[in-house]
């Protein structure tokens, strides 16, 4: 049964049930563990539990409780090559060859570490070229890699402005591409807004102007297909706990475009050694001639269960499904909010880029006035939201387990807290995390 597009959207409760009874992928929200009397549309900071996780994980506790080091070649995925086989899983998804993706680190480490075998300021080419809307964390990385060089940071870290606030113009950013420029960092996805870059043509300018260029893709990796080889990247890296629901500081992974294979990871560590020769324990370092060269330290396999169970999930669902049910899925909110919340008193804005091309697998719902209030409001209603200041709150839902009647439900909800005004009972000091 085929979904109803967007111009045949109703705003009618009924509406929404039937959507929840045509949806293909319905069945996998049986795949995880919900949080009781919640509706969780936070999948984008930290995705839900999958059963799955659960079981691999509970069979790695029973290898390192039968097995012990044993474990290492021994277990159902030995845990020496856990990180590639994840790997290896994962490349479908995001469009690589399994040598060139790599289960290690986490998004910060990765970073560190992929900026400094990528990042070799040389005669004129001595900047980076980032973005002011970058989530802060990956620009103090970035000034921190500057620094190690010896060089200023006010000088080499080049912020591409946003007109807006919210998003950025892809056609700006191509201007900022100067001779100048050794190394671009962008997000595939700008964690407050969620627009989606144009990975593609932003690759191929700055090849044009020979810029090696990388992408973090925390908040793409599950919610939208890549095809990183195709379109020729340079490098990537992602955290698996967001929209492929791996668990809380699970292992990333990292993709290196196979022609860069020969370069040096910039932190060496005897888990990028050439796997063959890794325990001969040679004096020598010997980096492993693919992704996995780029691991450092011994992975933590606990953690990595949860992985393995997750991609199974997303892998079973197909990520084009989970694309085409995202978009429909924001598609339905943008056009509830249209309808029955963009009027004053209600005054809600969506900060999201419209078009689907340009938004990935959250929107952002803006209001001039107390939008925190509200999102405190909601959060007493049993929802699971999230709140990024100065004013935007964030929504997602998760294909793999939200369903249209919670969007609806949503929507309804914050119709009551603004026709009540329940939310001026709420303090506008906000908490530690959000
Ligand atoms: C989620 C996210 C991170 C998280 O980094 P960790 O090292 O996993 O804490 C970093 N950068 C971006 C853009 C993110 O969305």
């Amino acid at each position: 049964m085929a979904l109803p597009g967007a111009d045949k959207f109703v705003s009618t409760h009924e509406f929404a049930q039937s959507l929840d009874g045509k949806d293909p992928l319905h069945h996998f929200r049986e795949q995880f563990f919900l949080p009781v009397d919640k509706i969780y549309l936070d999948g984008n900071s930290l995705g839900l539990m999958p059963r799955k996780s659960e079981i691999a994980i509970q069979r790695v506790l029973n290898e390192w409780k039968s097995m012990g080091i044993g474990g290492w070649l021994n277990a159902q995925i030995p845990w020496f090559y856990f990180s590639e086989r994840m790997g290896e899983k994962i490349a479908p998804i995001v469009g690589a060859k399994p040598s060139e993706v790599v289960m290690t680190g986490t998004t910060t480490i990765n970073l560190h570490s992929l900026v400094s075998t990528f990042y070799q300021p040389e005669g004129a080419k001595t900047k980076i070229l980032a973005d002011e809307l970058n989530f802060p964390n990956d620009l103090y990385a970035l000034g921190g890699q500057i620094q190690m060089k010896g060089l200023n940071l006010q000088n080499h870290l080049v912020l591409v402005p946003s007109e807006d606030g919210k998003t950025l113009d892809e056609q700006k950013i191509i201007e900022m591409m100067t001779p100048d420029i050794a190394l671009i960092i962008l997000p595939s996805v700008l964690y407050r807004s969620g627009q989606l870059l144009n990975i593609a043509h932003l690759t191929k300018e700055a090849h044009v102007r020979n810029i090696v260029i990388g992408f973090d893709c925390c908040h793409s990796v599950g919610a939208v297909p890549h095809k990183f080889d195709e379109w020729d990247v340079d490098f990537a890296f992602w955290c698996s706990y967001k929209y492929l629901n791996s668990g809380p500081g699970a292992p990333g992974f990292l993709y290196i475009n196979e022609r860069h294979f020969s370069k040096k990871n910039g932190l060496i560590g005897w888990f990028g050694y050439i796997k063959e020769k890794q325990f001969d324990m040679a004096l020598q370092f010997e980096q492993a001639n693919n992704a996995g060269g780029w691991q450092i330290s011994s992975p933590g396999i606990i953690a990595a269960g949860g992985v393995e169970g997750a991609l199974e999930i997303t892998l079973a669902a197909g990520i084009e499904q989970i694309r085409k049910k995202s978009l429909h899925m924001t598609e339905y909110l943008i056009f509830l909010v249209k309808e029955l919340l963009s009027q004053d008193p209600y005054s809600f804005m969506i900060g999201t880029p419209l078009e689907s091309t340009r938004r990935s697998g959250h929107i952002a719902l803006e209001r001039e006035k107390d939008a925190y209030r509200i999102n405190k409001a909601l959060i007493h209603h049993g929802f699971i939201p999230d709140f990024r200041p100065p004013n935007v709150i964030r929504i997602a839902p998760i294909a793999l387990y939200n369903t249209y009647e919670e969007v609806w439900n949503l929507v309804h909800t914050l119709k009551q807290i603004i026709d009540t005004k329940e939310y001026l009972q709420f303090s506008e000091e906000r908490s530690i995390i959000s």
